[in-house]
C-alpha cells in the first residue's frame, strides 16, 4: 500500500519561489568589480532572475542546454545559476583557475552555448574563443557603463539583457530527475570529469547541509562563502540560504584578501563561513597583524583539503568554532562533517586535539564504507584502514558523457580515491589520497598525519610528504617544505627534531627538503603528481 502523500517534485525552482515569498526581504550583498557593496534582497534577486530567464528564453534553446559561467561569487552569478537551473537549462560552473587547455577542453566536451563571464576572466575568454566553435554568445556580467571593447565574437552585455526582459515568467514544471547545474573535477590526471546534478540531489543536499551539526545555517546567520561558486556550487550555500532566509556575502574576486573579508565579515555581521584551509590562513594573518577581531563569526567550515591544527588553535583564540567537513565534487560536495567542536567537554586536550582534525561524521544521506585491497570491508575501529567508497541521493551514479570510470566499478557505490580509518563513533579520518598512499617496509604511512604535524611547526608555511624509493623499505617519506617568514634559518635537524613523540618513530620522514613553493592544482591541492617527478632523481642520504 502507497502513503497518500502529494508526490511533489523536488526542485530548485520551488527554493526560489520559497526564497521570494517567505524570505524576500533577507539581503544579499556582493563585492564586484563595479561596486564593493552591492545590496539588495532575495525578492529583488529572483525578480531578475526572471527578468534574465526572458533574455535567455529568446536563444531558442533546447531543454537540457549547458549555460556556463567563468565567475565569482556575487549576486549576478547567483542570478544565472537560477535562471539557467529553473529553465531546465544546465548551469556549468567553470573554474577559471584552470589552465586555459582544460578549460576549453570542458567547454567543447559540455558543449557549452553560451558563457557568462566576469570581466576578469575576458582575457582567458579571449584567449579560448577560437578553439571553441560551439559557443554561440559570451554575455560579460557587468553594465553598460563598465562594459569592455572585447574581441570576443557576440559579446553582450549581461545588465543590458536583464533590462529587457520582462518581469514575469512561467517556471517549467520540471522533473526532479532534471539536471541542473553542471561542474568538472580538476583531477591531477587525465581530463577534468563532469559531474552533472540533479534538481532533487541539489536540494536534498541543500537540506542535508542545514542540520544542526552540518553548517547548521537558520534564518538567523549571515553566511560568506568564500568557497567558490565555480567549485561545487559554493557547497551548496546559495540554494541552503535562501531556504532557510540566511542572508548571503559574497567576496567577488576578494576571497582571498583578509582584509575584505575581515571587512565584510565586521561589516555585515557574518556568522559563517565556508572554505578552503588556504583562505583561513590568509585571515588569520591579517587579523594577526591588524589586531582587528571577528566577533560576529561564531562558525566556519573547512574543507577541501585537510585542516592544520595550528588553524583551528588560533580560531579558537577568536572565539570561532572550526568545523572540518570533508566531500568532493562527486558529492555534491558535502559527505562528513567534524561536529566535536560542539561536544568538547567529552574530551581531554589531547583527545580533542585529535578528533577535531577528523573528516567527521557521515551525514544522514550518505553511507560510507572502508574495504581493503582485496575489497573486503574492514571494521570501524579507528584503526583499520581501506578505500573510501560512499553511497547515497547526492552522490553522482557516472560522469557526464563518460560510461565506464573505475570509480563506479562496484555497483551502486562510488570509490573516492581516498584512504580512511572510521572510528567507532563514526568519525572518518583522511589518512591519503590512494594513489599517494606510503609504503614504508610493507607498512603504511599517512601522509596526511605527517604533513599535519609538519605545519605545526611555527616556521613552516606548508608541507608535503611523498613516497621515494628507498633500496631497504621500497619506500620511506620525504617532506618537502616551504619555510614561513619567520623560519628562514630552520634546518632539517630542526625540522625531523619536531617530530620526536609526535607521531610512530619510523613514520617520521627520511629526510627533509626545502623549496620556495608547493605545485597545487586549481583548486588549490597539493599536486604529489608534479612533486614525485621534481623529486624523481632525488637520493636519500646513506
Ligand atoms: P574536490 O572534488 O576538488 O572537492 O576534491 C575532493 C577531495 O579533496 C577529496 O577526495 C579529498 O581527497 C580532499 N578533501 C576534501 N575535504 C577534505 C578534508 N576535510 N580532509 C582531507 N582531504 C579532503
Amino acid at each position: 500500500m502507497n502513503g497518500l502523500m502529494m508526490n511533489v517534485q523536488l526542485s530548485v525552482t520551488s527554493i526560489m519561489e520559497h526564497g521570494e515569498r517567505v524570505n524576500g526581504a533577507t539581503e544579499i550583498v556582493s563585492y564586484t568589480r563595479d561596486n564593493h557593496r552591492h545590496r539588495y534582497t532575495y525578492r529583488d534577486a529572483f525578480r531578475r532572475t526572471r527578468q534574465l530567464a526572458n533574455g535567455i528564453a529568446g536563444w531558442g534553446l533546447a531543454q537540457g542546454d549547458r549555460i556556463a559561467t567563468l565567475a565569482w561569487n556575487d549576486y549576478r552569478h547567483f542570478e544565472t545559476y537560477y535562471a539557467a537551473a529553473c529553465s531546465g537549462y544546465v548551469c556549468h560552473t567553470i573554474n577559471p583557475r584552470l589552465f586555459p587547455e582544460q578549460v576549453s577542453y570542458i567547454i567543447n566536451h559540455a558543449e557549452d552555448q553560451y558563457i557568462f563571464l566576469d570581466p576578469d576572466f575576458l582575457p582567458l575568454a579571449e584567449g579560448i574563443a577560437g578553439e571553441c566553435p560551439g559557443v554561440k554568445g559570451w554575455i560579460v556580467l557587468t553594465s553598460e557603463e563598465h562594459m569592455p571593447e572585447t574581441s570576443l565574437p557576440n559579446a553582450q552585455c549581461y545588465e543590458t539583457l536583464v533590462a529587457a526582459g520582462d518581469t514575469s515568467f512561467d517556471w517549467p514544471q520540471l522533473d526532479e530527475n532534471t539536471a541542473c547545474a553542471l561542474c568538472y573535477t580538476s583531477g591531477t590526471t587525465g581530463h577534468p570529469k563532469g559531474v552533472l546534478y540533479s534538481h532533487r540531489s541539489t536540494m536534498l543536499h541543500a537540506y542535508a547541509t542545514m542540520m544542526p551539526d552540518a553548517m547548521g545555517i537558520s534564518s538567523k546567520d549571515v553566511v560568506l562563502p568564500i568557497v567558490p561558486m565555480f567549485h561545487v556550487n559554493a557547497w551548496g550555500t546559495p540554494y541552503s540560504c535562501p531556504m532557510a532566509g540566511a542572508k548571503l556575502v559574497f567576496p567577488g574576486s576578494k576571497m582571498g584578501d583578509g582584509a575584505t573579508l575581515a571587512a565584510l565579515i565586521n561589516e555585515e555581521g557574518v556568522t559563517m563561513s565556508a572554505g578552503v584551509p588556504t583562505v583561513w590562513l590568509g585571515l588569520i594573518a591579517y587579523l594577526k597583524s591588524s589586531g582587528m577581531r571577528v566577533d560576529s563569526l561564531n562558525r566556519v567550515i573547512v574543507g577541501g583539503a585537510a585542516c592544520p591544527l595550528s588553524i583551528m588553535e588560533d580560531f579558537d583564540k577568536y572565539g570561532v568554532e572550526t568545523r572540518v567537513g570533508w566531500g568532493m565534487t562527486e558529492m555534491s560536495p558535502l559527505g562528513s562533517i567534524n561536529s566535536s567542536p560542539s561536544s568538547r567537554e567529552r574530551y581531554s586536550d589531547a583527545e580533542f586535539a585529535k578528533v577535531r582534525l577528523k573528516g567527521g561524521r557521515p551525514i544522514f544521506g550518505v553511507e560510507m564504507k572502508i574495504v581493503s585491497d582485496s575489497g573486503e570491508e574492514q571494521p570501524w575501529d579507528g584503526v583499520a584502514f581501506g578505500s573510501l567508497k560512499v553511497r547515497g541521493p547526492w552522490i553522482c551514479s557516472s560522469y557526464y558523457k563518460l560510461d565506464n570510470s573505475d570509480a563506479h566499478a562496484e555497483p551502486g557505490w562510488f570509490e573516492t580515491g581516498d584512504v580512511a580509518t572510521i572510528d567507532p563513533e563514526g568519525y572518518m579520518a583522511i589518512t591519503d589520497r590512494t594513489k599517494d598512499v606510503i609504503k614504508s617496509g610493507g607498512e603504511w604511512i599517512s601522509s596526511i598525519e605527517v604533513e599535519n604535524v609538519a605545519t605545526d611547526h611555527p616556521k613552516v608555511a606548508e608541507a608535503a610528504v611523498i613516497g621515494h624509493f628507498h633500496p631497504k623499505w621500497s619506500e620511506r617519506p620525504l617532506l618537502i617544505v616551504v619555510r614561513n617568514s619567520d623560519g628562514q634559518d630552520l634546518d632539517a635537524e630542526e625540522m625531523l627534531a619536531w617530530f620526536d613523540g609526535k607521531i610512530a618513530k619510523w613514520w617520521t620522514p627520511e629526510a627533509v627538503e626545502f623549496v620556495d613553493e608547493l605545485p597545487h592544482t586549481a583548486t588549490g591541492k597539493l599536486q604529489k603528481v608534479e612533486l614525485r617527478e621534481k623529486f624523481k632523481d632525488y637520493s636519500f642520504p646513506s
